[in-house]
């Protein structure tokens, strides 16, 4: 079996290229709706044709959800998590989009358009052999994951619930690592209120709302803890309106990571329980963690176990951890679950993401085994 899979395979690779292709160049930034539906209806095409049952969740805000299934009702269930939005500006494809090599560069082809590719062309390579489990595949590909999931989360909750693996197709780590690991990604708005008054005539009357938030600012960024995989990050900053004024006003963002649940409990409880420090000075805390933490512990060191059994004809497996966030997180809670089971290369979010194309053999194939013998 794992020798007709790469035979198929290999022969389908310019067609996998094609494909990918396609899907880089219907760019898809996030908060473009109208592009993202063009490649939630592509995808929904390139589903039809490989006999999938297409739906479709409409939203308003932000691009549909699309997702296929192959033998609906079937047991044992299994669900692909893909999401067909990135982060490149609209524009990027004619700049970037290359093939140099072993490597093809564009926006969005790492994360996550190959994991499409992969994802269908392993499905697509058990139909030719006549041998797609009889389970129910689903391949779910949403479209919001970028800004944080917030129409999707609950979807994908309910395609976790129930599934006996869910496999995120998100790029492997650049050294082809499946991602054991997510942090927890965390959000939030500190705002600080003061008094405003001039600068030079009336200074004592003043209540500087940046210099409170300074107190706030070095707290804020002493909560990093490397050690425990902790990062705190003022990113952003807004306040004060003229060189002669006293500001009332300060605002800053703050992006907060944490590899254990707890710390990430943590912080958010100091961030929402700051204080003033200033006599007469007040302060607004919002936020919370978005995302929860995948945490690398002993359930997915034996589900990470079973996968690199499963996969060892094709490639030696090894894990790691990711410091970014995915949605991942939302289905682990919920059922077995490894992330990083998409196409390996690098750059991702930048003008050098690019895949390794020698990656979408036989990162088909190895998932190909996945839904066969999981
Ligand atoms: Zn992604």
């Amino acid at each position: 079996m794992e020798k007709d899979l790469l035979d198929y395979l290999r022969q389908a690779l310019p067609d996998m290229l094609t494909l990918l292709e396609q899907l880089v160049r219907l760019e898809s930034l996030s908060a473009d709706k109208a592009a993202v539906d063009r490649l939630g209806r592509f995808l929904a095409q390139a589903l039809r044709e490989a006999a999938a049952e297409v739906t479709f969740f409409p939203q308003t805000q932000t691009g549909d959800h699309v997702m296929g299934v192959w033998n609906r009702g079937a047991g044992s269930p299994i669900t692909m998590l893909l999401h067909h939005d990135t982060v490149h500006p609209l524009g990027s494809f004619a700049a970037r989009f290359r093939v140099e090599g072993e490597r093809m560069y564009g926006p969005g082809v790492l994360d996550m358009k190959a994991g499409h590719v992969i994802a269908l062309f392993a499905v697509r390579a058990l139909q030719a052999l006549n041998a797609l489990p009889r389970r129910e595949i689903r391949f779910l590909s949403t479209s919001d994951e970028e800004i944080g999931s917030h129409t999707s989360r609950q979807l994908i909750m309910e395609m976790a619930r129930g599934a006996s693996l869910v496999m995120v197709m998100e790029p492997a780590l650049p050294d082809g690592r499946l991602k054991s690991s997510r942090r927890a990604v965390g959000d939030f708005t500190v705002i600080a209120r003061g008094r405003a008054a001039h600068a030079g005539g009336n200074h004592e009357h003043g209540i500087n709302a940046i210099q409170e938030m300074a107190h706030h600012i070095l707290r804020i960024q002493a909560l990093t803890d490397y050690a425990r995989g902790v990062a705190t990050t003022v990113s952003e900053i807004r306040g004060g309106t003229a060189r002669n004024v006293v500001p009332d006003y300060c605002e800053i963002h703050v992006d907060a990571r944490a590899t254990h649940a707890e710390d990430a409990e943590r912080v958010a409880q100091a961030l929402l329980g700051l204080q003033p420090v200033l006599p007469g000075a007040s302060l607004e805390v919002r936020g919370r963690f978005e995302r929860p933490a995948m945490e690398c512990n002993a359930e997915r060191l034996r589900i990470f176990e079973r996968l690199k059994a499963i996969a060892a004809p094709i490639v030696a497996l090894q894990h790691g951890p990711s410091g970014a966030g995915s949605d991942a997180a939302f289905a682990a809670a919920l059922a077995p679950t490894m992330d990083g089971l998409g196409a390996v290369g690098d750059g991702l979010h930048t003008a050098d993401e690019h895949i390794l194309i020698p990656s979408l053999v036989e990162r088909a194939a190895m998932n190909a085994l996945f839904l066969l013998r999981w």
